[in-house]
């Protein structure tokens, strides 16, 4: 087995047994970004220097002090949208081409403060609006597992960088699903937490309401790990929980007996690709096979969750990156003709159609006349969805859907149907509309050999749940993975 294929907490047990030390697993990781970045492109920028210097460093520690932590000196990506004091922070966006954040966002403070080893800044959509990565600025992801596959998004290079073997573990960000819908194209694990479990501080905003960190692991034992670092209260994010940290390890190794899944009597499969029905099925059976009973529960206005998000996230967008002015930071058009000019030509050259779109559309739906049949109403649903998932989660321990209608589809397939690219959102803006934790874990594999990943979501601030069912599933389930082709 190689190394750059072996989860966090395996690699640690090992070099502190002294079978390995940090360096090899460096060079690991390094080897395999010669061999496969060309091709994937799962990165904006990289640290090719210092990652080996930081691993050896780490090593001097360890001889001195066997109790470093987990993370100290490995490999890990983070998305471009958090902001990382003094390297490029683009966001997927030419209006950030050259801005180097002058601070350090929270998450990435904390895994600074455990003396994690930055392999790079993973590319993602432009201001992660999208769930394929082909709205960057900086070009195309490809899926390791098929290269003519879009790798998801918009987390689609934290996804594709674990996957590939890239890096240990990644960051990424999950508003209407970002972190879910990547891990599963690429067949990783992938958890969006209770919305203000993690700062907010320092990630660049796209709807502010629904935006949350999360990682991207190999499995789930390294998923609780890296929570149990980024987890808890901030007081410069003002929607940030004041809650202690859970020990989310606890939860791992525990029976499931007895515990009760709810299946969504208002989501209609049918419309699923017939490989991802399969699985979902099978995926419930390995759920039933370890002691769990499946429970109908009713969700009524799940069938309005996509227009709910999609009027909701384009108005705070809109609001959001007003600040991209030309004046204060990132890109500024040459010779304008005036202040209104310099504006218009800035925010033309600076953003991509998709971010446009939607700065159109949330303006429109901000507008006097129209914000009470959008927004308001927009808002209006959601609250009843959060009602309804609240009621649901009287009953059930967790509500189990896939993840996506499909698996990874073509590159290019979905790019002149916003509309198609939408709605295979489906699965996965719910939680962000009712702000609880959901996790996507390897499920299956399509006849193509296309990952495709199960979703489980947890009442709020459930994440203990939620880990020891996924990581229960995790041990049961059986994947008969392929190959990569990378
Ligand atoms: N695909 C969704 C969108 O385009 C979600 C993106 C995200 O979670 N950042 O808005």
């Amino acid at each position: 087995m190689n190394l750059y294929n072996l989860p966090i907490h395996t690699l640690h047990a090992k070099r502190l047994r002294g079978d390995i030390c940090t360096a090899d697993i460096a060079e690991s990781i390094l080897q395999r970004i010669d061999e496969t970045e060309n091709v994937i492109h799962s990165f904006i920028s990289l640290r090719n220097e210092e990652i080996l210097e930081e691993a050896r460093a780490a090593d001097r520690r360890i001889q001195d002090d066997a109790s470093v932590d987990e993370l100290e000196g490995m490999p890990i990506a983070v998305k471009d949208l958090f902001s990382t004091r003094g390297i490029k922070t683009t966001c997927g966006s030419r209006f950030l081409e050259n801005y180097v954040p002058p601070y350090e966002s929270t998450v990435t403070q904390r895994l600074l403060d455990v003396r994690y080893n930055l392999v790079g800044k993973t590319n993602m959509d432009e201001f992660a609006m999208g769930s394929s990565t082909e709205n960057s600025a900086y070009g195309v992801t490809r899926n390791p597992w098929n290269t003519e596959c879009v790798p998801g998004g918009s987390s689609g290079g934290s996804a594709t960088a674990v996957a590939a073997g890239q890096a240990l573990a990644a960051m990424g960000s999950d508003t209407g699903g970002s972190i879910r819908q990547p891990a599963s194209f690429n067949g990783i694990v992938g958890i969006k937490p209770t919305y203000g479990r993690i700062s907010r501080w320092g990630m660049i905003a796209y709807a502010s309401s629904f935006d949350q960190a999360g990682p991207l692991t190999r499995d789930v034992e390294d998923a609780a790990l890296i929570l149990e670092k980024v987890v808890g209260y901030d007081d410069k994010d003002a929607t940030s929980l004041r809650l202690p940290t859970p020990s989310f390890r606890k939860s791992l190794g525990q029976s499931i007996k007895g515990s009760k899944i709810g299946l969504i009597k208002e989501i209609d499969l049918s419309s699923c690709d017939p490989e991802v029905i399969r699985v979902f099925e099978e995926n419930l059976e390995v759920l039933k096979e370890a002691g769990a009973e499946i429970i109908e529960v009713s969700i009524p206005n799940i069938r309005h969750a996509v227009a709910t998000y999609y009027v909701i996230a384009p108005c705070e967008a809109s609001s959001n990156l007003g600040r991209y002015d030309g004046v204060r930071y990132g890109l500024r058009a040459d010779d304008p003709e005036g202040l209104i000019d310099m504006y218009e030509k800035s925010r033309d050259e600076g953003f991509g159609k998709e971010v446009k779109m939607r700065i159109l559309i949330g303006t429109f739906a901000l507008s006097a006349g129209y914000y009470d049949a959008y927004y308001l109403k927009a808002q209006k649903i959601q609250s009843l969805i959060r009602l309804q998932y609240h009621n649901a989660f009287q009953k059930v321990d967790a509500i189990a859907m896939p993840v996506a209608p499909t698996p990874a589809f073509r590159i290019g397939e979905q790019s002149d149907n916003p509309l198609q690219m939408y709605l295979g959102d489906a699965f996965t803006i719910p939680a962000n509309l009712a702000g609880l934790p959901g996790i996507s874990i390897p499920g299956g594999f399509s006849k193509e050999g296309l990952p495709i990943g199960f979703q489980m979501l947890g009442g709020s601030l459930q994440e203990e749940k939620l880990i020891k069912l996924a990581h229960c599933f995790e041990q049961t389930v059986n994947l008969n993975s392929p190959d990569l082709v990378v």
